[in-house]
């Protein structure tokens, strides 16, 4: 057969040729790694993609390399409007933004460009005519008018015949006449790939992440264009990552099983293949079934990283915990170094363990609390303000115009080096803070540590008549002090618990009552410090609204 022949018959309006591209984007000029994260704009950016985009943004950033973004819309019936300005949206917000690429609505950054593939078709057109003059691609007939059980049947009697399914299209011993022909009656096809893989015969790969394995060689004739001319994922990877020139792809674990049919479209190409590096898949733990499983789509709300902004969460949380996830020691150096940048993390792709790694909600709230930990009063009186305008608009309405009263609650304890861990995500600040406003506050006071109705009193109409919110710190401690004993009341529950009889007459830990009395809380930060946020008259009014309540308990 003559295949430039056959090459102009199905492409007879493709005339650039695969080295005009190579010409029209040049290898680049830079040592550092090109990392990529290739989207297809589905739905959401789903956390499994943030994932990767880590390993690519930390693989770019160390290297001074080029990190960019690329839209894969080639499956025009599994898209969703807006979901590619979604994913850029999100890398912006989780601070792992490429530096080259599509941005949405923005115009694009770089020269390699069109970063969407739907833009792109005629390049995969002269990749894949190259690849039919080569005597390395056909058309194929088959598709539309072979149905489902046809396809079976063929492939029965190709297990009968040659004891295994070679997936070898009929389609590769048509003449030239006869593709003239059914292209003439105006039959539809797809171009394939024709495989010189043997099903008995396998490679080493050296994956970045999975290390070393004997690969099966591909025997697949995969489609590399479809009917409607749209280019499905391998040629589109092949031809896309090298001619913008990735050096790493890193992409989900589930690229794997077909890697071989890209590095075979590769290699009939002649082009050298990147390194790979294919990510474990994120998983949890299934509460019905009690088994780990993969995060799906479907079930999982925090698939979608926009999940964790409505709860709350700082985006400098999801990627420490992601970094934790990647590389084990993350933690253990955070600790070390509580402020420095995350890209000073020595962060390696080696380090990344092939095991799927659980997800775990308590544990990303753990870390979380850590972040929030160190964040300025300030600051974070402005991020829990935003938030409630997008999420909790009746917190907002009560927080709006309080930044000052906000930061000044958030800075008890905190911007020391021991800072409070109480708040995790941003919607439990209601709940944590609710006595700081009367809006929220609505005080049930079951339990006062097992105190007696007439000790409440005592210690609370003394404290009335001792409380001075111009105290300092040490006076206010004093007066607690001398409401204890030898005075009656008991200064310390965990010494009456221990000895209790050494203990007569009322038991209660004097402080405790006092906190529960203004709060309703037994734990909170510093009561010296909220009692003067809330100002003298709102404690007296506390404090006696708690004296009257207990009165009216039987
Ligand atoms: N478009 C593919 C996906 O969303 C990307 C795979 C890749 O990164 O190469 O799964």
């Amino acid at each position: 057969m003559n295949f430039d022949k056959l090459a102009d018959l199905l492409f007879p309006n493709i005339t650039k040729n695969i080295e005009d591209y190579m010409q029209i984007y040049p290898r680049r000029n830079i040592t550092g790694e090109v990392t990529r994260l290739a989207p297809s704009p589905t739905g959401f950016l789903h956390i499994g993609s943030l994932y990767g985009a880590i390993i690519d943004y930390f693989c770019a950033k160390k290297s001074n390399g080029v990190f960019y973004l690329r839209l894969e819309d080639t499956d025009d019936k599994r898209e969703i409007a807006g979901a590619g300005q979604i994913a850029y949206d999100m890398l912006k917000y989780y601070n792992v933004l490429p530096n080259e690429g599509y941005r949405g609505e923005l115009s694009p950054i770089g020269e390699y460009g069109p970063y969407i593939q739907s833009k792109r078709k005629e390049i995969y057109q002269a990749f894949c005519k190259e690849l039919v003059k080569k005597g390395r691609a056909f058309p194929c007939f088959c598709e539309k008018s072979e149905n489902k059980e046809d396809i079976l049947q063929r492939r029965e009697q190709q297990l009968e015949e040659s004891g295994i399914i070679a997936e070898r299209d009929v389609c590769r011993t048509l003449t030239y006449e006869q593709i003239e022909k059914n292209i003439k009656d105006g039959k539809p096809y797809a171009i394939r790939l024709l495989s010189m893989g043997d099903a008995d015969k396998t490679f080493e790969f050296n994956d970045l992440i999975k290390g070393k394995r004997q690969v099966r060689q591909n025997i697949k004739d995969v489609v590399l264009l479809k009917s409607n001319g749209m280019t499905p994922y391998p040629l589109a990877h092949v031809v896309d990552d090298y001619l913008m020139g990735t050096t790493i792809v890193v992409r989900g674990e589930e690229w794997y099983p077909s890697l071989s049919q890209h590095l075979e479209i590769f290699n009939a190409l002649s082009l050298k293949p990147m390194k790979y590096a294919h990510t474990p898949n994120i998983c949890k733990y299934d509460e019905a079934s009690g088994t780990k499983r993969k995060i799906s789509k479907r079930k999982d709300p925090e698939a979608d990283v926009r999940y964790f902004i409505e709860k709350g969460y700082m985006p400098e949380a999801i990627v420490e915990y992601l970094i934790n996830l990647l590389n084990s020691d993350f933690e253990q150096w955070r600790v070390n170094n509580p402020h420095k940048d995350v890209l000073e993390f020595p962060f390696s792709i080696k380090k990344i363990g092939s095991n799927n790694p659980m997800f775990d909600m308590v544990k990303l709230h753990d870390v979380s609390k850590n972040v929030v930990a160190r964040v300025p009063a300030n600051l974070l009186a402005d991020s829990i303000i935003n938030w409630a305008k997008n999420y909790n608009p009746k917190l907002y309405t009560i927080i709006a115009n309080k930044k000052d009263y906000l930061t000044e609650i958030l800075r008890i304890d905190r911007e020391n080096k021991k800072p409070r861990k109480d708040l995790g995500s941003y919607d439990e600040f209601e709940s944590l803070f609710s006595y700081m406003f009367d809006e929220l506050y609505v005080p049930i006071s079951k339990s006062f540590l097992g105190a007696d109705k007439n000790t409440i009193k005592n210690i609370l109409s003394q404290y009335i008549k001792l409380y001075n919110e111009g105290d300092d710190k040490q006076t206010w401690f004093d007066k607690i002090k001398s409401l204890c004993e030898p005075n009656g009341y008991c200064a310390d529950m965990k010494t009456y618990r221990e000895n209790p009889s050494a203990y007569k007459g009322s038991v209660a830990d004097v402080s405790g009552i006092i906190r529960i009395a203004i709060t309703d809380r037994e734990n909170t930060p510093d009561l010296y410090f909220i009692s003067k946020i809330l100002g003298q008259d709102k404690v007296i009014s506390r404090l006696k609204d708690t004296i009257n309540r207990v009165e009216q308990k039987s």
